[in-house]
């Protein structure tokens, strides 16, 4: 990554690590090897330092938008995990495993980020901020009780499972949109945000080829790109939650 593109970092590393909420790894991974380890450190503690400022960002502006629609809000604190030590609790689906039920934690894939950056070098921050927003639009579900009451539907009617599930992958895109018109950040400008879906999309299936259980995990691959960017222009267009409707006919 170059440096233009995190000139950001140097404020963010001395002031970030002040104000608290930074984030949390979820657990150790293996060991590397000698050779590359302090410049593959350095390229995670840039990731890390990323991802807690999209996270910051995206959980203040939801945080303000709660407050002026009088509505209460569960801060979001962020938690990156590897795909190499996957943890239960990040994993994707409508009822969360037992013992994972912290209501602030919004789980990043760090491999995914990882993943994104060797493949696009300098035009990764796009398509990283929109998987990590997309987490955030997840994250607005919980708060709003959606995740439950969509687990309560399929409950009920098992067969209607795959069409939920699809709708708030769906909602999470249009609720990204909400964020990335209010957002100042500037790292998911509108010029960007076709390709960055596609970019997602592209780095995820590539990791359902090269894993069984990719399924478990976000991949950006859930819907046609037509779809999913309409979605995300729904909620880019209005930067109103409630136009992000996952039940509305679309
Ligand atoms: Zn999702």
């Amino acid at each position: 990554m170059s440096k233009g593109r995190f000139a950001w970092l140097g404020l963010c590393l001395a002031a970030c690590s002040l104000e608290g909420g930074a984030t949390t790894r979820l657990e150790a991974e293996p060991a590397r090897s000698s050779t590359g380890a302090a410049a593959a450190a350095a390229r995670d503690a840039e990731l890390d330092a990323f991802i807690t400022r999209i996270v910051r960002d995206a959980d203040q502006s939801w945080e303000g938008d709660f407050r002026r629609r009088n509505k209460p809000y569960q801060s979001a604190q962020a938690v990156t995990f590897s795909t190499r030590s996957p943890n239960a609790c990040a994993r994707v689906g409508l009822v969360p495993a037992a013992g994972c039920q912290d209501a602030s934690a919004v789980y990043v894939d760090l491999d995914f980020q990882r993943a994104l950056a060797k493949r696009y070098g300098d035009d990764a921050a796009a398509p990283g901020a929109y998987a990590i927003a997309h987490a955030m639009g997840h994250h607005v579900q919980k708060v709003i009780g959606l995740d439950r009451k969509a687990a309560e539907l399929v409950a009920q009617r098992p067969v209607a499972a795959h069409s939920v599930e699809l709708q708030l992958e769906l909602q999470a895109d249009c609720l990204a949109g909400v964020w990335a018109r209010v957002s100042k950040s500037g790292a998911l400008p509108r010029e960007r945000v076709e390709d960055a879906l596609k970019q997602a999309s592209e780095i995820g299936a590539q990791r359902r080829l090269e894993r069984d259980d990719s399924r478990a995990l976000e991949t950006f691959t859930y819907a046609i790109p037509r779809r999913r960017l309409y979605w995300f222009a729904k909620g880019y267009g209005s930067a109103k939650l409630e136009d992000c409707d996952p039940f509305a006919s679309d």
